[in-house]
């Protein structure tokens, strides 16, 4: 059973002059494989900054703590190694990649994360269904990576990714942002599809409640000021929901 922990992280992100400024303050948190976990917090609260330290983003820097995947040092791992150690992060691959069509980005990365090139026929058969699943046009394959992907082909393409990879522990950064509810609902179904796996641990960030009614976390994880501040079960995203963030904020010193 996988096992990413996450233990007193400690984050700064380096700004342009150089100087550090201090975001994360003592993460704890334990996903494994099989469970979905959804941290909650209000805007600007650090957590993008969790997801892109645990990712390997050069902007941040750990000042402290540890994150392994199944005992390894994660934060010891270039990017790459940290994709084939089993780790998707979504925000891993934002960018355009030029003249590389999304069939094969994708198995290029499997290929990297296997250790061996897909077979061909089968490949090209789990790719379709995954399109399918994801009610995509077949000629979305043969686009260029994100080169004028709209916000929720960008989103399926992630989840595509998820299906298609099958990563040890999934961390989703606002999946949820720009979708209409149409788009929110298949993108759900997707990761509510690797879910039921059950290979995948999943962290789901989300500023917004609503992408919680498609998908029941195990664990909810209220984050505020750089750390966690409370951790319920699903029952915690209902809460707040009808309460905001409001009622921690009072003691989380100032808002940034
Ligand atoms: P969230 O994802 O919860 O909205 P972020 O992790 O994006 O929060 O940001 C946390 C804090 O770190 C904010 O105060 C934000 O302004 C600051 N921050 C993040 N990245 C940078 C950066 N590159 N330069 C300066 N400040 C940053
Ligand atoms: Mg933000
Ligand atoms: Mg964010």
């Amino acid at each position: 059973m996988s096992e990413l922990s996450i233990s007193n992280l400690q984050v700064s992100v380096k700004l342009p002059d150089g100087e550090l400024k201090p975001i994360l303050a003592g993460v704890d948190l334990t996903v494994r494989a099989g469970e979905t976990h959804a941290i909650m917090g209000p805007n600007g609260s650090g957590k993008s900054t969790l997801a892109y330290s645990i990712a390997g983003h050069p902007r941040y820097e750990v000042t402290g703590g540890s994150v392994t995947l199944d005992g390894q040092d994660v934060l010891a791992m270039s990017v790459d190694e940290r994709a084939r150690a089993g780790l998707f992060l979504a925000m891993q691959y934002p960018v355009e990649v030029p003249g590389v069509s999304v069939a094969n980005f994708l198995r290029t990365a499997k290929t990297a994360i296997d250790g061996e090139a897909p077979k061909l026929r089968t490949w090209a058969g789990e790719l379709r269904g995954a399109m399918e699943k994801l009610q995509m046009d077949p000629a979305f394959a043969q686009r260029n990576v994100n080169e004028g992907f709209s916000g929720g082909e960008k989103k399926r393409h992630e989840i595509m990714q998820l299906e298609l990879l099958k990563p040890k522990i999934a961390i989703l950064d606002e999946t949820d942002s720009g979708l209409d509810i149409d788009a929110l609902r298949i993108v759900s179904e997707g990761v509510n599809r690797v879910r039921e796996q059950g290979d995948t641990g999943l962290l789901l960030i989300t500023h917004y409640t609503r992408i919680l009614r498609y998908i029941k976390p195990d664990y909810v994880h209220v984050f505020v000021g750089g750390r966690i501040v409370e951790a319920g079960g699903s029952e915690l995203a209902e809460q707040l929901e009808t309460t905001g963030y409001e009622r921690y904020l009072a003691g989380a010193g100032p808002a940034s």
